[in-house]
């Protein structure tokens, strides 16, 4: 075990409610009847579907492969039958629909034939990368970045330090401390591949120091593993938000990811604990991602706990299962109270990025119309990204948004440490979220325009190119003509006075 090395300024030091879920092992899920599939479980472009309605799949089939370099592909979560690949609601603030594959499954649950790889040693990182992509792996976190590009540093960059976040900083999320607890040495494999596809000189792995058991369950595993003498476990405190990517490299490492800046531009990659599972399962079973551990909590929840589920499960039958006092109109929290969102349907999928859902929290802060800003500062002093949340927040309700800009919007990472110490209540994390979609609708119009106009450019300059090719063409022309007719000219000139020669 290694001691943090850093702190990051502000944060919040919030009550755990972990207990509650973290009595019972991890439960599998019953096989859904019907599963749905957003083609986008991922940032960047949505998967593409290579299936279609009446294919019969495998489990672990893929279904959709990935579209662009940002991308990931999606696999079958069991087997059956494509029923449908049309919008369908997803688990989203707006009640957005998407392009969704419906599996409806045979009750089989039979696999597509596995690829395990025997020695990852023998790979190269690019063919590490390669397996990752195609086995559909993004960041469990929550974020849902795709793993593979992580894992590639670029030729300018070398790693010093591969750090695995298990801080899960959210009151009430316990999916990773499960994990940690039940599957550590499934976790070091991933780390394991990731240490060889990445080159790193040490691997750190972070874990609050409110996980006990997740912290002798990953030093036991470690220790059945001497040749890992690179990596260790980090104990840090346990203060919200720790589990933020820039948080736990400054706790960690000491070091400051650079505003606009990435962890790699001073030398750190950091996955999740559940993506390096994931990792592990994908090289050494052959097993794509199609499911995951979703903690299923709150006060309105009989039997809490953390389930395996298949992406797709309709989250009433996750609800149903886990059993819960709820009214099926009744919102629930995708995701954790401090960074989650409220959702109402339940006819919603599980996805990639669910890691949980909580019905029920309690000392919830009482609905409260916003009063005016009394410029207090108590958003500055707890924001962990040492930003001016009151000035945020005067830029983006005035729409100023080169303002926001200015005040570094985009490095705020809403942790929601300003709302919930706002003593007028002002939703500030709301401003922010407009701000920020405000400003990338503005972006993607500005990239549009500037297309459009680079095309009409484009064209302009071919037919005025065209148009000079032409008329210097009817030029040449002209000047050949021109040329055999004073040649021919010539000639018939030669002649009759050839032929006046012999006359006289
Ligand atoms: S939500 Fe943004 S501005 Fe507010 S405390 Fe968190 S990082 Fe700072
Ligand atoms: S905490 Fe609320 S009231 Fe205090 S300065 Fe920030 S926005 Fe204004």
């Amino acid at each position: 075990m290694t001691q943090p090395l850093g702190s990051f300024p502000g944060g919040l030091k919030l009550r755990g409610h972990k207990k509650r879920s973290t009595q019972t092992p991890i439960r599998r899920t019953p096989l859904a009847k019907q599963l749905i599939l957003p083609l986008q479980q991922h940032i960047g472009a949505a998967a593409v579907p290579i299936v279609e309605v009446g294919d019969k799949v495998l489990k672990g089939q893929q279904i959709a492969r990935a579209e662009g370099h940002v991308s990931v592909c999606l696999h079958a979560p069991s087997s059956g039958t494509i029923v449908a690949i049309d919008e369908q609601p997803i688990p989203h603030p707006s009640g957005l629909t998407a392009a969704c594959i419906t599996i409806e499954t045979d009750g089989e649950d039979k696999w597509a034939e596995r690829h395990p790889v025997k020695n990852f040693r023998d790979m190269t990182p690019h063919e590490i990368r390669q397996i990752i992509r195609d086995a559909g792996i993004v960041g469990l976190g929550g974020a849902g970045f795709p793993s593979f590009i992580k894992l590639n540093p670029g030729i300018h960059h070398t790693v010093d330090s591969l750090i695995l976040n298990g801080a899960e900083c959210e009151p009430y999320i316990s999916c990773d401390d499960m994990l940690m607890r039940e599957r550590a040495d499934g976790i070091l494999d991933g780390v394991e591949i990731m240490l060889h596809a990445l080159s790193a000189q040490e691997v750190l792995l972070a874990i609050e120091d409110n996980k006990p058991l997740a912290i002798s369950a990953m030093e036991l595993a470690l220790a059945a593993r001497p040749h890992l003498t690179q990596t260790k476990v980090v104990v840090i405190p346990t203060r919200y938000p720790t589990g933020g990517e820039k948080q736990i490299i400054q706790v960690v490492t000491g070091k400051e990811v650079p505003s606009n800046g990435l962890p790699i531009d001073i030398g750190i990659v950091c996955h999740n604990m559940g993506t390096a599972y994931a990792v592990g399962r994908a090289i050494n079973h052959g097993e794509p991602l199609i499911s995951r551990i979703v903690t299923v909590t709150g006060t309105d929840v009989t039997h809490a706990g953390n389930f395996e589920t298949l992406f797709g499960t309709p989250i009433s039958e996750l609800l149903e299962f886990a059993e819960t006092k709820r009214q099926p109109d009744e919102p629930f929290i995708l995701g954790g109270p401090m960074m989650g969102f409220n959702l109402s349907g339940d006819n919603l999928p599980v996805t990639k990025t669910a890691n949980c859902i909580l019905v029920g929290v309690e000392d919830a802060a009482q609905k409260a119309e916003p009063l005016p800003c009394i410029r207090c500062g108590d958003c500055a002093s707890a924001c962990p990204a040492s930003l001016l949340p009151q000035q945020l927040y005067w830029h983006a309700r005035a729409k100023d948004f080169d303002q926001t800009r200015d005040y570094n919007l985009f490095d705020c990472i809403e942790c929601g440490c300003c709302d919930y110490v706002c003593p007028s209540k002002i939703p500030l994390v709301s401003y922010f979220r407009f701000a920020k979609t405000e400003i990338m609708n503005q972006e993607r119009e500005r990239k549009k325009s500037d297309l459009a106009r680079e095309r009409f450019e484009t064209r302009q300059a071919r037919m005025e190119r065209e148009q000079r090719e032409k008329e210097e063409r009817q030029r040449q022309r002209k000047a050949a003509l021109a040329a055999s007719k004073a040649k021919k000219d010539k000639e018939a000139a030669a002649e009759t006075s050839s032929a006046e020669d012999k006359e006289n």
